[in-house]
């Protein structure tokens, strides 16, 4: 059994981007509820710190960061970044725990007290580019965390792997121009937000996209892990490997058409441990279906704790 990081935070529950919106406070609750059964009394529950603004500027031009840092919206009061981007008063607040979550996860395996953590933060930061929020996302929590990664403990290679439903377009746009980090994306297309074709390889040939039609499902998703996502994770032996974990690829998920079963999350889970040379953290992205979110990212955890993390570089 593994010793698993549970690392979150009630500002995360605060952003409140507004009535109707998808990303919405609820998802977290159904998130952290679903982690409330007994199965999961060994978690090591940890609070998100929220990112420095030194460690923000790891991926984010400092005027960026100033610029969102003094995002002070009143009460009641939204903004929006761009149409699908909303900041309400606890907004900011939120996406700097989201960054320092997915960096707390990382510290948590090299320091040794965890085997691996997941990061059950929000707002998602995949979609966030350099100097532009986006697609629901004001950080790149998980390039900061990969950068970070390479900056605190010294790694070398460093692995994301993204099975949210959509491309990660600011993750590969941030990481795509440095051969030590790899990206590999799993993602409905065409869909939001337009990148991610097998023809995008990264400057430095360390991108691997695997575009899946809309209506595909189990099959698809495994077929394209097992043959192309896990040899290349394998063959490029990350350091650390994080992961993007969107659970909208789910049949239920009511923002795009692929159709997995909450199993595939589990499987993905297991062929991801194995392949990850021994180090993993996991943060979370979207998944918009409460109940499938809530019961995807319980078996994702499950199998954290479960599951046979490889261990050739500890
Ligand atoms: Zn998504």
């Amino acid at each position: 059994m593994n010793r698993v990081a549970l690392i979150t935070h009630q500002a995360c529950v605060a952003h409140d981007p507004g009535p109707g919106h998808p990303e919405c406070p609820d998802r977290l609750r159904a998130v952290l509820a679903g982690l409330e059964h007994p199965d999961f009394v060994s978690l090591l529950r940890e609070q998100a710190p929220e990112a420095t603004e030194v460690q923000l500027q790891l991926v984010h031009p400092p005027a960026y960061v100033e610029a969102l840092l003094s995002l002070h919206p009143e009460h009641g009061e939204l903004r929006a970044l761009d149409p699908d981007t909303i900041v309400g008063p606890g907004s900011v607040a939120a996406a700097r725990r989201a960054a320092g979550g997915a960096i707390a996860a990382v510290d948590a395996i090299m320091e040794g007290w965890a085997d691996t953590a997941f990061a059950a933060v929000r707002p998602p930061g995949h979609h966030a580019e350099a100097a532009q929020a986006m697609g629901f996302c004001l950080f790149s929590s998980v390039a900061i965390a990969a950068r970070h990664a390479r900056t605190r403990w010294g790694l070398q290679r460093v692995a994301v792997v993204d099975f949210d439903v959509h491309h990660g377009n600011g993750t590969q746009h941030i990481l795509e121009q440095d051969p030590g980090f790899l990206y590999i994306s799993s993602h409905q297309y065409p869909c939001y937000p337009g990148t991610g074709t097998a023809l995008e390889t990264g400057a430095a040939h360390n991108v691997l996209n695997l575009p899946l039609n809309p209506g595909d499902g189990s099959t698809a998703f495994r077929a394209a892990w097992e043959h192309q996502g896990l040899p290349a994770l394998r063959d490029f032996a990350p350091d650390i490997l994080i992961v993007s974990a969107g659970f909208d690829a789910h049949k239920a998920d009511p923002l795009a058409q692929l159709r997995l079963e909450t199993e595939d999350f589990g499987w993905i889970t297991d062929q991801l441990m194995a392949a990850s040379g021994g180090r993993m953290v996991s943060v979370l992205e979207g998944g918009y279906d409460l109940a499938a979110l809530a019961a995807s990212a319980a078996l994702h955890v499950r199998r954290l704790i479960a599951g046979q993390l490889t261990c050739e570089k500890k």
